[in-house]
Protein backbone atom coordinates (compact mmCIF):
# COMPACT_ATOMS: atom_id res chain seq x y z
CA UNK A 1 0.00 0.00 0.00
CA UNK A 2 1.02 3.31 -0.77
CA UNK A 3 1.77 5.60 2.55
CA UNK A 4 1.63 8.66 0.07
CA UNK A 5 -0.23 8.86 -3.20
CA UNK A 6 -0.67 11.78 -4.51
CA UNK A 7 -3.54 10.94 -6.12
CA UNK A 8 -6.66 10.02 -4.39
CA UNK A 9 -9.21 9.32 -6.72
CA UNK A 10 -13.02 8.74 -4.48
CA UNK A 11 -15.90 6.74 -6.18
CA UNK A 12 -19.47 6.21 -4.51
CA UNK A 13 -21.08 3.08 -5.63
CA UNK A 14 -24.67 2.28 -5.11
CA UNK A 15 -26.26 -0.92 -6.49
CA UNK A 16 -23.52 -0.55 -9.45
CA UNK A 17 -23.06 -4.31 -9.76
CA UNK A 18 -23.98 -4.31 -13.43
CA UNK A 19 -21.31 -1.70 -14.52
CA UNK A 20 -18.85 -1.91 -11.84
CA UNK A 21 -16.88 -4.75 -14.04
CA UNK A 22 -16.48 -2.23 -17.09
CA UNK A 23 -15.48 0.71 -14.37
CA UNK A 24 -12.79 -1.50 -12.81
CA UNK A 25 -11.00 -2.69 -16.58
CA UNK A 26 -11.39 1.47 -17.17
CA UNK A 27 -9.81 3.19 -14.03
CA UNK A 28 -6.94 1.46 -13.70
CA UNK A 29 -5.34 1.49 -17.24
CA UNK A 30 -6.74 5.07 -17.08
CA UNK A 31 -4.68 5.83 -13.91
CA UNK A 32 -1.41 4.26 -14.59
CA UNK A 33 -1.54 6.51 -18.02
CA UNK A 34 -0.86 9.57 -15.29
CA UNK A 35 2.17 8.14 -14.60
CA UNK A 36 1.55 9.64 -10.79
CA UNK A 37 1.12 7.38 -7.49
CA UNK A 38 -2.28 6.70 -6.59
CA UNK A 39 -5.18 5.00 -4.55
CA UNK A 40 -8.43 4.40 -5.51
CA UNK A 41 -11.49 4.69 -3.03
CA UNK A 42 -14.31 3.16 -3.62
CA UNK A 43 -17.38 3.71 -0.85
CA UNK A 44 -20.02 1.35 -1.21
CA UNK A 45 -22.92 3.15 0.36
CA UNK A 46 -25.22 0.31 1.30
CA UNK A 47 -25.73 -1.23 -2.22
CA UNK A 48 -28.39 -4.30 -2.28
CA UNK A 49 -26.96 -5.80 -5.36
CA UNK A 50 -23.54 -7.22 -5.64
CA UNK A 51 -21.32 -4.40 -5.72
CA UNK A 52 -19.86 -4.85 -1.81
CA UNK A 53 -19.26 -8.54 -3.48
CA UNK A 54 -17.50 -6.84 -6.60
CA UNK A 55 -15.43 -4.53 -4.49
CA UNK A 56 -14.12 -6.91 -2.26
CA UNK A 57 -12.88 -9.48 -5.37
CA UNK A 58 -11.85 -5.88 -6.21
CA UNK A 59 -9.55 -5.22 -3.29
CA UNK A 60 -8.28 -8.31 -3.58
CA UNK A 61 -6.94 -8.08 -6.96
CA UNK A 62 -5.35 -4.51 -6.49
CA UNK A 63 -4.85 -3.91 -2.71
CA UNK A 64 -1.80 -2.09 -3.99
CA UNK A 65 -4.04 0.76 -4.83
CA UNK A 66 -7.52 0.12 -3.66
CA UNK A 67 -9.12 0.75 -0.83
CA UNK A 68 -12.81 -0.08 0.12
CA UNK A 69 -15.11 1.75 2.78
CA UNK A 70 -18.60 -0.10 3.15
CA UNK A 71 -21.10 1.66 4.85
CA UNK A 72 -24.20 -0.08 6.67
CA UNK A 73 -26.41 1.45 4.59
CA UNK A 74 -27.47 4.18 1.88
CA UNK A 75 -26.62 7.87 3.17
CA UNK A 76 -26.60 9.66 -0.33
CA UNK A 77 -23.86 10.17 -2.59
CA UNK A 78 -22.28 13.28 -1.05
CA UNK A 79 -22.09 11.49 2.82
CA UNK A 80 -19.95 8.58 0.29
CA UNK A 81 -17.79 11.08 -0.88
CA UNK A 82 -17.19 12.08 2.53
CA UNK A 83 -16.15 9.38 3.80
CA UNK A 84 -14.04 8.69 1.23
CA UNK A 85 -12.21 12.44 1.91
CA UNK A 86 -11.89 11.42 5.92
CA UNK A 87 -9.78 8.86 4.70
CA UNK A 88 -8.00 9.92 1.66
CA UNK A 89 -4.20 9.98 1.62
CA UNK A 90 -3.33 11.83 -1.61
CA UNK A 91 -2.52 15.22 -2.18
CA UNK A 92 -5.50 15.79 -4.75
CA UNK A 93 -8.18 14.36 -4.88
CA UNK A 94 -11.00 13.23 -7.57
CA UNK A 95 -14.33 12.86 -7.61
CA UNK A 96 -16.19 10.25 -10.25
CA UNK A 97 -19.17 8.56 -10.51
CA UNK A 98 -19.05 4.59 -10.86
CA UNK A 99 -21.45 4.65 -13.77
CA UNK A 100 -18.74 5.69 -16.01
CA UNK A 101 -20.82 8.72 -17.17
CA UNK A 102 -17.47 10.45 -16.57
CA UNK A 103 -14.78 9.19 -18.79
CA UNK A 104 -11.84 8.09 -15.89
CA UNK A 105 -9.75 9.19 -19.26
CA UNK A 106 -10.63 12.76 -18.18
CA UNK A 107 -9.17 12.86 -15.08
CA UNK A 108 -5.75 14.18 -16.51
CA UNK A 109 -7.27 16.94 -17.57
CA UNK A 110 -8.46 18.31 -14.30
CA UNK A 111 -4.97 17.49 -12.70
CA UNK A 112 -3.45 19.81 -15.75
CA UNK A 113 -5.75 22.35 -14.88
CA UNK A 114 -4.50 22.10 -11.07
CA UNK A 115 -0.56 22.26 -12.55
CA UNK A 116 -1.67 25.50 -13.28
CA UNK A 117 -2.51 26.61 -9.90
CA UNK A 118 -6.29 26.07 -9.65
CA UNK A 119 -7.12 24.68 -6.25
CA UNK A 120 -10.57 23.26 -7.31
CA UNK A 121 -11.40 21.92 -10.88
CA UNK A 122 -14.71 21.60 -12.00
CA UNK A 123 -15.75 19.34 -15.16
CA UNK A 124 -18.91 20.78 -16.96
CA UNK A 125 -20.40 18.32 -19.21
CA UNK A 126 -20.52 20.13 -22.40
CA UNK A 127 -22.29 17.31 -24.32
CA UNK A 128 -24.55 15.75 -21.24
CA UNK A 129 -25.94 12.77 -22.13
CA UNK A 130 -28.97 12.65 -20.13
CA UNK A 131 -32.45 12.76 -20.65
CA UNK A 132 -34.25 16.14 -21.25
CA UNK A 133 -35.68 17.16 -18.15
CA UNK A 134 -32.36 16.13 -15.75
CA UNK A 135 -30.98 18.56 -18.44
CA UNK A 136 -33.53 21.28 -17.89
CA UNK A 137 -33.94 20.79 -13.90
CA UNK A 138 -30.22 20.87 -14.02
CA UNK A 139 -30.34 24.49 -16.21
CA UNK A 140 -32.88 25.93 -13.94
CA UNK A 141 -30.93 25.27 -10.89
CA UNK A 142 -27.82 26.30 -11.98
CA UNK A 143 -29.00 29.57 -12.92
CA UNK A 144 -31.18 29.77 -9.31
CA UNK A 145 -28.02 29.40 -7.28
CA UNK A 146 -26.06 31.50 -9.48
CA UNK A 147 -29.04 34.22 -8.51
CA UNK A 148 -28.98 33.55 -5.25
CA UNK A 149 -25.74 32.17 -3.68
CA UNK A 150 -22.00 33.50 -4.42
CA UNK A 151 -21.62 30.24 -5.93
CA UNK A 152 -20.64 30.39 -9.47
CA UNK A 153 -19.66 27.13 -11.04
CA UNK A 154 -21.20 26.51 -14.50
CA UNK A 155 -22.15 22.74 -14.15
CA UNK A 156 -22.95 22.22 -9.85
CA UNK A 157 -24.43 18.55 -11.12
CA UNK A 158 -21.12 17.25 -12.87
CA UNK A 159 -19.29 15.25 -9.99
CA UNK A 160 -15.89 14.53 -11.97
CA UNK A 161 -14.27 17.28 -10.09
CA UNK A 162 -10.77 17.52 -8.65
CA UNK A 163 -9.67 18.86 -5.14
CA UNK A 164 -7.20 19.58 -3.40
CA UNK A 165 -5.93 18.23 -0.12
CA UNK A 166 -6.46 21.83 2.00
CA UNK A 167 -9.95 21.91 0.51
CA UNK A 168 -10.97 18.60 1.46
CA UNK A 169 -9.71 19.11 4.75
CA UNK A 170 -11.99 21.93 5.40
CA UNK A 171 -14.76 19.60 3.39
CA UNK A 172 -14.08 17.05 6.51
CA UNK A 173 -14.15 19.60 9.00
CA UNK A 174 -16.96 21.41 8.13
CA UNK A 175 -19.25 18.70 9.89
CA UNK A 176 -22.03 19.46 7.95
CA UNK A 177 -24.96 16.54 7.98
CA UNK A 178 -26.20 17.13 4.64
CA UNK A 179 -24.22 18.90 2.31
CA UNK A 180 -23.79 19.46 -1.73
CA UNK A 181 -19.95 18.41 -1.81
CA UNK A 182 -18.99 20.95 -5.06
CA UNK A 183 -20.81 24.08 -3.49
CA UNK A 184 -18.82 23.02 -0.21
CA UNK A 185 -15.76 23.59 -1.94
CA UNK A 186 -16.26 26.22 -3.97
CA UNK A 187 -17.14 28.53 -0.33
CA UNK A 188 -13.28 26.98 0.30
CA UNK A 189 -11.20 27.54 -2.67
CA UNK A 190 -9.27 30.26 -3.59
CA UNK A 191 -8.28 29.52 -7.07
CA UNK A 192 -11.56 27.83 -8.85
CA UNK A 193 -11.44 27.14 -12.11
CA UNK A 194 -13.53 24.64 -14.71
CA UNK A 195 -12.35 22.31 -17.74
CA UNK A 196 -14.72 20.89 -20.48
CA UNK A 197 -14.98 17.08 -19.93
CA UNK A 198 -16.46 14.43 -21.82
CA UNK A 199 -19.89 12.88 -20.60
CA UNK A 200 -21.46 9.61 -21.24
CA UNK A 201 -24.45 7.70 -21.39
CA UNK A 202 -24.81 5.30 -18.14
CA UNK A 203 -22.61 2.19 -18.98
CA UNK A 204 -25.09 -0.26 -17.45
CA UNK A 205 -27.88 -0.07 -14.75
CA UNK A 206 -30.20 3.49 -14.01
CA UNK A 207 -30.24 6.27 -12.45
CA UNK A 208 -30.01 6.72 -8.70
CA UNK A 209 -31.96 9.96 -8.51
CA UNK A 210 -35.62 10.04 -8.97
CA UNK A 211 -37.40 13.33 -9.41
CA UNK A 212 -37.91 13.18 -5.23
CA UNK A 213 -34.66 12.41 -4.40
CA UNK A 214 -33.45 15.03 -6.90
CA UNK A 215 -35.32 17.80 -5.26
CA UNK A 216 -34.08 16.62 -1.93
CA UNK A 217 -30.49 17.21 -2.91
CA UNK A 218 -31.56 20.78 -4.41
CA UNK A 219 -32.86 21.66 -1.28
CA UNK A 220 -29.99 20.68 0.76
CA UNK A 221 -27.80 23.18 -1.86
CA UNK A 222 -30.23 25.97 -1.53
CA UNK A 223 -31.07 25.96 2.08
CA UNK A 224 -27.10 24.86 2.58
CA UNK A 225 -25.71 27.78 1.37
CA UNK A 226 -28.37 30.73 0.97
CA UNK A 227 -30.59 31.92 3.44
CA UNK A 228 -32.42 33.82 0.46
CA UNK A 229 -35.38 31.81 -0.04
CA UNK A 230 -36.31 32.00 3.62
CA UNK A 231 -35.90 36.11 3.44
CA UNK A 232 -37.61 36.55 -0.22
CA UNK A 233 -40.19 34.41 1.48
CA UNK A 234 -40.88 37.09 4.37
CA UNK A 235 -40.45 39.44 1.65
CA UNK A 236 -43.03 38.40 -0.76
CA UNK A 237 -45.25 37.34 2.37
CA UNK A 238 -45.24 41.01 3.07
CA UNK A 239 -46.04 42.20 0.06
CA UNK A 240 -48.63 39.84 -0.51
CA UNK A 241 -50.12 40.87 2.67
CA UNK A 242 -49.96 44.44 2.71
CA UNK A 243 -51.43 44.06 -1.23
CA UNK A 244 -54.50 41.97 -0.22
CA UNK A 245 -55.53 44.34 2.57
CA UNK A 246 -55.53 47.19 -0.20
CA UNK A 247 -57.10 45.11 -2.49
CA UNK A 248 -59.94 44.44 0.04
CA UNK A 249 -60.19 48.40 0.92
CA UNK A 250 -60.59 49.26 -3.05
CA UNK A 251 -63.15 46.50 -3.67
CA UNK A 252 -65.71 47.50 -0.37
CA UNK A 253 -65.42 51.23 -0.86
CA UNK A 254 -65.96 50.57 -4.51
CA UNK A 255 -68.87 48.45 -3.93
CA UNK A 256 -70.21 50.54 -0.88
CA UNK A 257 -70.64 53.43 -3.62
CA UNK A 258 -72.47 51.45 -6.06
CA UNK A 259 -74.57 49.57 -4.23
CA UNK A 260 -74.52 51.05 -0.46
CA UNK A 261 -72.28 50.06 2.67
CA UNK A 262 -74.18 46.71 3.10
CA UNK A 263 -72.99 45.49 -0.37
CA UNK A 264 -69.64 47.02 0.09
CA UNK A 265 -68.91 44.51 3.35
CA UNK A 266 -70.16 41.76 1.59
CA UNK A 267 -66.45 42.06 -0.38
CA UNK A 268 -65.23 40.48 2.26
CA UNK A 269 -66.59 37.12 1.22
CA UNK A 270 -65.49 37.58 -2.52
CA UNK A 271 -62.22 36.44 -1.96
CA UNK A 272 -61.96 32.53 -3.49
CA UNK A 273 -58.50 33.56 -5.59
CA UNK A 274 -57.01 35.51 -2.66
CA UNK A 275 -57.59 33.04 -0.23
CA UNK A 276 -56.26 30.20 -2.49
CA UNK A 277 -53.45 32.16 -3.09
CA UNK A 278 -52.22 33.28 0.64
CA UNK A 279 -52.92 29.22 1.77
CA UNK A 280 -50.64 28.86 -0.77
CA UNK A 281 -47.84 31.32 0.37
CA UNK A 282 -48.35 29.84 3.68
CA UNK A 283 -47.84 26.52 2.95
CA UNK A 284 -44.73 27.20 1.00
CA UNK A 285 -43.26 29.60 3.71
CA UNK A 286 -43.95 26.37 6.21
CA UNK A 287 -42.50 24.06 4.44
CA UNK A 288 -39.45 25.85 3.49
CA UNK A 289 -39.32 27.19 7.73
CA UNK A 290 -39.36 23.36 7.74
CA UNK A 291 -35.82 22.93 5.42
CA UNK A 292 -34.35 25.13 7.51
CA UNK A 293 -35.75 23.48 11.13
CA UNK A 294 -34.95 20.41 9.71
CA UNK A 295 -31.15 21.11 9.03
CA UNK A 296 -30.78 22.87 12.94
CA UNK A 297 -32.30 19.73 13.85
CA UNK A 298 -30.12 17.46 12.50
CA UNK A 299 -27.60 19.76 13.27
CA UNK A 300 -28.21 19.83 17.14
CA UNK A 301 -28.68 15.86 16.97
CA UNK A 302 -24.95 15.34 16.25
CA UNK A 303 -25.56 11.93 15.25
CA UNK A 304 -23.12 10.17 13.36
CA UNK A 305 -23.41 11.05 10.28
CA UNK A 306 -22.75 7.62 8.38
CA UNK A 307 -21.67 4.09 10.18
CA UNK A 308 -18.63 2.14 8.31
CA UNK A 309 -19.52 -1.38 8.70
CA UNK A 310 -15.64 -2.20 7.47
CA UNK A 311 -13.00 -0.89 5.57
CA UNK A 312 -10.74 -3.15 3.12
CA UNK A 313 -6.83 -1.65 2.89
CA UNK A 314 -3.97 -3.02 3.11
CA UNK A 315 -2.04 -2.33 6.46
CA UNK A 316 1.07 0.35 6.30
CA UNK A 317 3.83 1.30 8.33
CA UNK A 318 3.06 5.56 7.86
CA UNK A 319 -0.65 5.76 9.30
CA UNK A 320 -1.25 9.60 8.46
CA UNK A 321 -4.47 10.51 8.81
CA UNK A 322 -4.59 13.38 11.35
CA UNK A 323 -7.89 14.70 10.61
CA UNK A 324 -9.52 11.30 10.95
CA UNK A 325 -12.77 11.74 12.81
CA UNK A 326 -13.39 9.66 15.94
CA UNK A 327 -17.07 8.63 14.77
CA UNK A 328 -15.63 6.83 11.52
CA UNK A 329 -12.74 5.11 13.85
CA UNK A 330 -15.32 4.00 16.39
CA UNK A 331 -17.82 2.57 13.89
CA UNK A 332 -14.92 0.16 12.50
CA UNK A 333 -15.34 -3.33 13.30
N1 LIG B 1 -24.77 7.05 -5.60
C1 LIG B 1 -24.51 6.74 -4.26
N2 LIG B 1 -25.53 6.78 -3.36
C2 LIG B 1 -26.80 7.13 -3.70
C3 LIG B 1 -27.05 7.47 -5.06
C4 LIG B 1 -26.02 7.42 -5.97
O1 LIG B 1 -23.37 6.43 -3.90
O2 LIG B 1 -27.66 7.14 -2.84
C5 LIG B 1 -23.68 6.98 -6.59
C6 LIG B 1 -23.95 6.14 -7.80
O3 LIG B 1 -23.60 4.79 -7.59
C7 LIG B 1 -23.07 6.80 -8.84
C8 LIG B 1 -23.11 8.26 -8.45
O4 LIG B 1 -23.49 8.29 -7.07
O5 LIG B 1 -21.73 6.36 -8.75
C9 LIG B 1 -24.08 9.06 -9.28
O6 LIG B 1 -25.36 8.45 -9.27
P1 LIG B 1 -26.24 8.33 -10.59
O7 LIG B 1 -25.40 7.92 -11.75
O8 LIG B 1 -27.38 7.44 -10.28
O9 LIG B 1 -26.74 9.81 -10.76
P2 LIG B 1 -27.01 10.59 -12.14
O10 LIG B 1 -25.83 10.35 -13.04
O11 LIG B 1 -28.26 10.01 -12.70
O12 LIG B 1 -27.13 12.01 -11.71
MG1 LIG C 1 -24.92 8.71 -13.53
Amino acid sequence: MIAHPQLSVVIPVYNEEAGLPALFARIYPALDALDVPYEVIFVNDGSRDRSAALLREQFTARPDVTRVILFNANYGQHLAILAGFERVRGERIVTLDADLQNPPEEIGKLLAVMDGGADYVGGVRRNREDVWWRRAASRLMNRLRERITRIRMTDQGCMLRAYSRDIVDAIVAAREVSTFIPALAYTFAHHPAEVDVLHEERAAGESKYSMYRLMRLNFDLVTGFSLVPLQLFSVVGMIVAIGSVVLYAVVIVERAITGGVLEGLKAVWDRDILEFFLIGCIMFGVGLLGEYVGRIYQQVRERPRYVIRAVLEREHDDVDLPHRPAESVRAIR
